[in-house]
């Protein structure tokens, strides 16, 4: 039987030039990719909704020919 992912990922709040942001873990996509913005780094696993995977070959043939390409690169200060 499908199970939904857990509720929307990320809400945002504003405090000035402050941004923090909330993010529930998405059990449905476990990533290891603790450089990106989306990686809730604590637990392996992404905080968004739902990811686009692609790729950078003409002809993929092995895992390691696919992307995330929701991936977005993690700040030192939360940006
Ligand atoms: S957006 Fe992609 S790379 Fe980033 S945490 Fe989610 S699955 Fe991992």
């Amino acid at each position: 039987m499908y199970r939904s992912p857990e509720p929307a990922a990320v809400t945002s709040f504003r405090t000035g030039a402050i941004i923090m942001e909330i993010k529930k873990k998405n059990s449905n996509i476990h990533c290891s990719v603790t450089q990106c913005k989306h990686n809730m780094v604590s637990e392996n696993y992404c905080g968004l909704d739902c990811i686009c995977v692609g790729t950078h070959e003409s002809n993929p043939t092995v895992p390691e020919c696919t992307n995330c390409d929701s991936f977005v690169k993690r700040c030192g200060t939360e940006c």
